[in-house]
């Protein structure tokens, strides 16, 4: 059987990040207060109350519709989309339905081979986000709900993509390049708790399309489709049909499962709503000039600042990394750049993920410190790397944060001038920081030193790979190749 062709398309509810909600003038600042204490008539639903509509939600709106290449269509209109939920207080949510605020747009994103690939936009429309329900034991079984309108009326932008999405990685790929532009556009925030919500559609090329509905997490869009794809496989290799319908994903299972309800686009009776003018916002769409995006920030750092393609991705895929390394190399532009580039897109992402931390929480002034110590050869890399280890350590448990130069010292981590000096006493001068490093790989890759001494040829190459990385391929290779030979053959007799 040949591979089947797997179709992903998205539906990307974000929380704009304004200071008020859509319809009324409660603060969005919700998440660490009592529930409904963020409400008022408006948001309530309460009879006789009337929408006023917020203007910067749609300027945000506006702007992550150009950021997004969509045209703007010179009238929409907001409808309501009647049904009875008992977070939706109103029995209606204000959206827009036939008279969307965009459409026909594309985002681009790194494709599965490589290269560039334009994920077409359908369209972009405003709409309030309905209240929440908290419930008491789980959703089958507890006894009862409780249900929290601080988050009713929160000004939402649903994004819906063309099904131009072949793998679940290419989601991941949309949705973080998705996430980065609207934090560019000052618009979003990705770190507040339910901010962004996802809906997919999934089919097997030539059968039914299956909406997977409430994923709320960007590892959970990946992993939704992952077991969605995996079942519905598994189904047409059975000779059964994929059924179309909507299905939940459940986070903490990992499993889809399906939905009872079957509503249709009819059954929400949409009509216009009575209370709000059409919008008209032509002149002002044409005055809304953009900040710089991620793609044109990306070419900026390898022009820049000379970063690796994938460097420069990955710096610039978030808003908040990239900000962290144009602060480290301002305070010595020259010389720490080509440090701050791997030690930042490599060691430091690293490090952050595997603590679950975010860049905010690294202090950018001792890092610069820690990066001088190496620029300086004060420290190798790998005290480099135990020193940051014991700087997040520190942050995250709430400690008192120590320097760098004050961890070097209390732990008395190997410094490249005690590595120097055994180095002198075996060569009985001091030698040079090309024959430090070269120290350093034949100790690290004892292996394959072993290798070229059977007289492997690969062996050599893989040394001297080593060593343009370990020098950041600032060494002359030439004189690498020379006095890596030389001290091979030395070590020989
Ligand atoms: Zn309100």
């Amino acid at each position: 059987m040949t591979e089947e062709q797997v179709i992903v398309g998205l539906e990307v509810h974000c929380q704009l990040d304004t200071m008020s909600k859509l319809f009324c003038g409660c603060s969005t600042d919700y998440r660490s207060d009592a529930p409904n204490t963020h409400v008022c008539p408006v948001c309530l639903g309460l009879p006789g109350a009337m929408p006023v509509l917020n203007k910067r939600s749609i300027e945000y709106a506006m702007r992550v519709a150009k950021a997004l290449n969509c045209s703007v269509l010179p009238e929409s209109e907001f409808s309501r989309k009647n049904y009875f939920y008992p977070d939706l207080d109103k029995a209606y949510q204000i959206t827009q339905y036939d008279k969307p605020l965009a459409e026909g747009g594309y985002l681009e994103i790194e494709s599965d081979e490589g290269g560039e690939k334009r994920i077409r936009i359908t369209r972009i429309h405003v709409e309030e986000d309905p209240g929440r329900l908290v419930h008491r034991g789980n959703a089958e079984r507890g006894k009862y709900s409780l249900v929290d309108y601080n988050r009713a009326g929160i000004p939402l932008i649903e994004i819906v993509s063309e099904p131009d999405m072949r793998s679940p990685k290419e989601a991941r790929k949309f949705l973080n390049k998705l996430r980065a532009t609207l934090e560019y556009l000052s618009v979003f925030d990705s770190e507040k708790e339910g901010s962004l919500r996802v809906d997919a559609n999934i089919s097997i090329k030539g059968s039914e399309r299956v909406e997977v509905k409430n994923i709320s997490s960007y590892k959970g869009v990946e992993k939704a489709l992952l077991f969605e794809i995996t079942r519905q496989k598994s189904l047409l290799r059975r000779g059964q049909k994929v059924d179309r319908e909507t299905r939940h994903y459940l986070e903490a299972r990992g499993v889809t499962q399906s939905s009872r309800s079957k509503e249709q686009e009819h059954d929400y009776r949409y009509f216009p709503e009575p209370d709000l003018r059409p919008l008209h916002v032509q002149s002002w769409v044409d005055g809304i000039v953009l900040p710089e995006l991620p793609d044109a920030r990306r070419e900026r750092f390898i022009a820049q600042y000379g970063c690796s393609l994938n460097h420069a991705r990955t710096l610039t895929g978030e808003l908040r990394l990239a900000n962290f390394f144009e602060k480290v190399v301002a305070a010595d532009p020259k010389g720490l750049i080509p440090l701050a580039d791997t030690w930042i897109a490599d060691t430091l992402i690293g490090e952050l993920n595997y603590r679950n931390m975010s860049v905010d929480a690294v202090d950018a002034a001792g890092f610069t410190e820690l990066l001088t110590l190496l620029e300086q050869c004060i420290i190798t890399d790998k005290s480099g790397i135990e020193v940051l280890r014991v700087m997040l350590d520190q942050r995250l448990n709430n400690q008192a944060c120590e320097t760098p130069s004050e961890i070097v010292e209390r732990l008395n981590v190997r410094k490249v001038s005690t590595v120097t000096s055994e180095l002198s006493l075996s060569y009985g001068v001091v030698p040079n920081p090309l024959q430090i490093a070269i120290a350093e790989v034949l100790t690290e890759n004892p292996a394959a030193v072993e290798d070229f001494r059977k007289g492997k040829k690969g062996a050599f190459n893989f040394l001297i790979g080593q060593l343009m990385k370990k020098t950041r391929g600032c060494a002359d290779p030439a004189e690498l190749n020379r006095l890596l030979k030389e001290e091979l053959t030395k070590k020989e007799v």
